[in-house]
Formats: C-alpha cells, sequence, structure tokens
C-alpha cells in the first residue's frame, strides 16, 4: 500500500520558562525528538507507549494544532508545515481526530444533529447546505446509531454510543485518516471490542487510514497492522505486527508486552514478567546514551556484574535492522516470545 501521511524527522520541544517577572527560558522539554513514522492508506499504524513518551504530541501535530519545532509533515506528498494558512486548512481536513474521552469533547449542549453537522459549517463543501439533515442521519446509521436519534443530546447515550458521535463527527468532512488517540481508553472492556469492530469495519468500507494510539499494547494488537513503540519522544521499535508481537526485540516492547493479560490461562506462568523500575524520565533532562537505560531490566544481563554496559550509557542507538523491523538498541533481544521469551503467549 502506498504512503499517505509521512512524519519525517519530526522534533517538537516546549520551552521551560522561569521567573516571576522577567521569564527567562532555561531549557527544554523535548516532547517529540526526531520520530519517523508512516502511515499507508487503508491500513492502521498502531503507536503505542507510556504517558510522557510523545505520543499525543506526535497527534496534535498531525492533525495541525501544533507546529513541529523542525522536520516534515508530508501528506500525499505534500509538507503541510510549509503550507500557507488556507491550503493547509484544506488539507487539514482530511486528517481528522477522534478523542479519548467521548465525555468531555462532545458538547453537552448541542443535539447530536448539531454536534455532527458543525463540522460542515467549517468545511461547507462536505454537503450542500440543502442536504444537511440527511447527511447527518446517513452518518448516524453509518456508525450504527439511529438516525432518528439526532435531536437528542450527549448524555442520553451510552460512553460506546458517544464515540460513535465522535467518529461520526471525524467522518462528516470526508477525512482519508482519522488520528485515533486512546480511543477506547475510557470504555469498558465490552465496549471497546465493540468500538474496535465499528473502526475495522469503517476502514474497510471508506478506504481509511488510522493512526491509533494506545498506552498498552493489548488492544493495538486488534487493529494494527504495523506498530511503532515510542519511549521519551523517539519511536525505540518498529515493524509489521506480526514481527513486533512476535519477536520483539527491544526490551521496553518485551516490557509492555509481558502487562499485556494473556488470552490463554495456560500460558500463564510460562512468561516472565517484567516490572519496569520507576516513572518514565523528565523529557525536560533524558538520560545520556540509550534514553531507556535507566529501566532497562535487560542491559544489565550483558555484563558480568549486572551493571549497565558502557554503550547504554554513552551511544544513543539508531533504529536498525533487517527489512521493516527496527529497533533502536544496542543489544536487542532475540528470539520468538515464546519458550521462556519475555513476552510469550502473544501472537
Ligand atoms: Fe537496554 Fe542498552 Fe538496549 Fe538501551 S541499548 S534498551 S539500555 S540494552
Ligand atoms: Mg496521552
Amino acid at each position: 500500500a502506498d504512503v499517505l501521511l509521512e512524519v519525517r524527522d519530526v522534533v517538537k520541544h516546549y520551552p521551560v520558562r522561569r521567573g516571576v517577572v522577567v521569564q527567562r527560558t532555561v531549557g527544554s522539554v523535548q516532547a517529540v525528538d526526531g520520530v519517523s513514522l508512516a502511515l499507508r492508506r487503508g491500513r492502521t499504524l498502531g503507536l503505542v507507549g507510556e504517558s510522557g513518551s510523545g505520543k499525543s504530541t506526535l497527534a496534535r501535530l498531525l492533525v495541525g494544532v501544533e507546529k513541529p519545532t523542525a522536520g516534515q509533515i508530508l501528506l500525499e506528498g505534500t509538507d503541510v508545515t510549509r503550507m500557507d494558512r488556507t491550503a493547509r486548512r484544506a488539507l487539514r481536513q482530511k486528517v481528522q481526530m477522534i478523542f479519548q474521552d467521548p465525555y468531555t469533547s462532545l458538547n453537552p449542549r448541542m443535539s447530536v444533529g448539531e454536534i455532527v453537522g458543525e463540522a460542515f459549517e467549517l468545511h461547507p463543501a462536505s454537503a450542500p447546505a440543502g442536504s444537511r439533515q440527511a447527511a447527518v442521519q446517513e452518518l448516524l446509521e453509518l456508525v450504527g446509531l439511529d438516525p432518528d436519534h439526532v435531536h437528542r443530546y450527549p448524555h442520553q447515550f451510552s460512553g460506546g454510543q458517544r464515540q460513535r458521535i465522535g467518529i461520526a463527527r471525524a467522518l462528516a468532512v470526508r477525512p482519508s485518516v482519522l488520528v485515533c488517540d486512546e480511543p477506547v481508553s475510557a470504555l469498558d472492556v465490552s465496549v471497546q471490542g465493540q468500538v474496535i469492530n465499528l473502526l475495522r469495519r469503517l476502514q474497510r468500507e471508506l478506504g481509511l487510514s488510522y493512526l491509533f494510539i494506545a498506552h498498552d499494547l493489548a488492544v493495538v494488537r486488534h487493529i494494527a497492522h504495523e506498530v511503532s513503540v515510542m519511549y521519551l519522544g523517539r519511536v525505540v521499535e518498529t515493524g509489521p505486527r506480526a514481527g513486533v508481537y512476535g519477536s520483539p526485540r527491544h526490551p521496553y516492547t518485551r516490557a509492555l508486552m509481558s502487562a499485556v493479560p494473556l488470552p490463554d490461562p495456560t500460558l500463564r506462568g510460562r512468561r516472565d514478567e517484567i516490572v519496569l523500575e520507576g516513572d518514565v524520565p523528565s523529557p525536560s533532562s533524558p538520560p545520556s546514551g540509550c534514553r531507556f537505560h535507566t529501566r532497562c531490566w535487560w542491559a544489565g544481563r550483558q555484563t558480568a556484574d549486572g551493571s549497565v554496559p558502557a554503550p547504554c550509557r554513552g551511544e544513543d542507538p539508531r533504529l536498525t535492522g533487517d527489512g521493516d523491523h527496527l529497533s533502536a538498541c544496542h543489544f536487542p533481544v532475540a528470539g520468538p516470545t515464546g519458550a521462556g521469551g519475555a513476552a510469550d503467549g502473544l501472537r
């Protein structure tokens, strides 16, 4: 499949200012620090990482509410960061966002018809003025809601239904890309599957591309074709789903994998639990060398005395590998996730 949206070496730094009367810049938060991604037409790229990894910042850059400090964001080959406002607005229509919390992202004082129809006011070309009511009803039907409920208000719907309203609103302007920022994290597990299935059906029927953001690997597994794992503003592993889940190479990916509940209870106990010590370090002063070295469970196993090897402390690992499965680690973990490996039971 061809590349629809491409992120090239994107950096987003926020200045850190101090001072009551005179504000001085004393440093910067490196929220996203040299990330490259390629989203292909009709496919889903899963983006996984703990909070503070930079994935939500990346989402905001992709939908254009923030501008990158450096790097390029190419939509169908055109760099959106270098376009004038009008052209950028037209392009931005093609990249819509679905938010984590369907409770707070819908205006409680607007009816569903007004919420979904509002998109037509911002982008009038997406539905002719006389046909907007019908267009809204068509969208509600498309996402599995009753078109007769167009006059109801958000509080009259369940959490899963509200997320469907959010999806209908995003689809109103006929996007080609949906950036889904933790779209099911706030929903009950039973409802999560329904929303995932809806997104999959819409992808098939409308040829949509998704950037699907999540904090764990469990949900992404059911929807992503490719997976990228982020840690402290960087992609540490990326590749096709089968490779990343079947034989994760980065110790951080293996740790995230070990936190995923096993679908098959007979596999429990055959898996090493990897518990990551401590919190994600501050992105305003990331660790030297490999950013993961302060929490890496694998590094100490590379030396006789259990100390962190010099390259891990001193050299920033690049993304390398064979084919399209890449990882940024000086000592990539080998082998499948089964047979006593760190993350067996997933395929
Ligand atoms: Fe761990 Fe070293 Fe690999 Fe970083 S480079 S993930 S510290 S083993
Ligand atoms: Mg977030």
